[in-house]
């Protein structure tokens, strides 16, 4: 039988110092290696980003202790799930300018409370029959995947173009806006860009999508929730999908049954692959295509 791997997501806006980036950096690293902890973690000197997993929930127990040690620090919320699948592939942990590329390393969300919702109180907003927008801060191939009903979805190809659609986007400053992600981080930054055009009411759901699922399987948010690792995307109960995989044209989401053109294996292809006469499952059937031509037709 397949064990469970237990995962953990979590970030903190927090300054850290260049060198103490560097020799964190180095520290856990080690600790990932010697622990046998898998995922990604990212720093930077507007603090940590990271989902890691491990395969006995006491090392990751230990792990959390260790980050809220190290950062001095006891408010760091974890976001916990389990899976049967491993995860990760890798074990990274690397310094960066920003800990969510917006390109904007000058944005320092500083007022981290007052304009969260609980996923108790974004429910009840949704639910409301006040007036607002509800915006959805992640790229295409999530909201693919799924989203809040009602949501608006920019069709961002990268966080980076936040900015850019809320130029463009014209929407009324006045209504209350509600924003979304998947953990919460991408909203810290995303609010501040909102406040720097006018915006009066803006409501960001604290834990994201992931926290709310938590608490509210099979309510507001339809279909599942993008994540950015093996698992693909999390359904309603937080277990790896079934429904979506990585397209192997293009690597973004997808999830219409396609045969690999030399193995004839079944995988999970995007809507603008799959008409591609010779898609391949893996790079390997893709250099055989190549060398010796298509064995199986779609
Ligand atoms: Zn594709
Ligand atoms: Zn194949």
């Amino acid at each position: 039988m397949a064990h469970a791997w237990t995962i953990t997501s979590f970030y903190r806006f927090l300054d850290l110092e260049p060198d103490r980036l560097d020799a964190l950096v180095t520290e856990l690293s080690e600790v990932l290696r010697e622990q046998g902890i898998w995922g990604l973690v990212i720093l930077a000197t507007e603090g940590i980003n990271a989902t890691v997993a491990a395969e006995s929930p006491d090392t990751i127990a230990r792990f959390k202790m260790l980050v809220c040690e190290r950062l001095g620090d006891d408010g760091i919320r974890f976001k916990d799930s389990t899976s049967e699948i491993k995860p990760f592939r890798h074990q990274n942990v690397v310094g960066r300018t920003e800990i969510v590329t917006l390109r904007r390393p000058d944005l320092h969300p500083d007022d981290p409370e007052s304009s969260h919702l609980s996923a108790r109180e974004w429910h009840a907003m949704l639910g409301s029959p006040e007036p607002k927008i509800v915006l959805d801060t992640r790229n295409r191939y999530e909201t693919v995947a799924g989203k809040f009903r009602g949501a608006i979805d920019p069709g961002l190809d990268a966080f980076s173009e936040w900015g850019e659609y809320l130029d463009r986007a014209e929407l009324p400053t006045d209504v209350p806006v509600m924003i979304y992600c998947t953990g919460g981080i991408r909203c810290e930054k995303a609010i501040l860009e909102l406040r720097a055009r006018g915006f009066e009411k803006v409501y960001q759901l604290r834990d994201g999508i992931l926290g709310y699922l938590a608490e509210f399987p099979d309510g507001e948010f339809e279909g599942e929730c993008f994540v950015f690792d093996d698992r693909v995307a999390l359904d309603q109960h937080l277990q790896p999908t079934t429904r979506f995989g990585i397209c192997p044209g293009c690597g973004l989401t997808g999830s219409i049954e396609t045969r690999c053109a030399w193995c004839g294996g079944r995988f999970l292809a995007c809507e603008d692959c799959t008409p591609r006469p010779a898609l391949t499952c893996c790079k390997t059937c893709r250099d055989r295509v190549g060398r010796h031509g298509v064995r199986f037709g779609a």
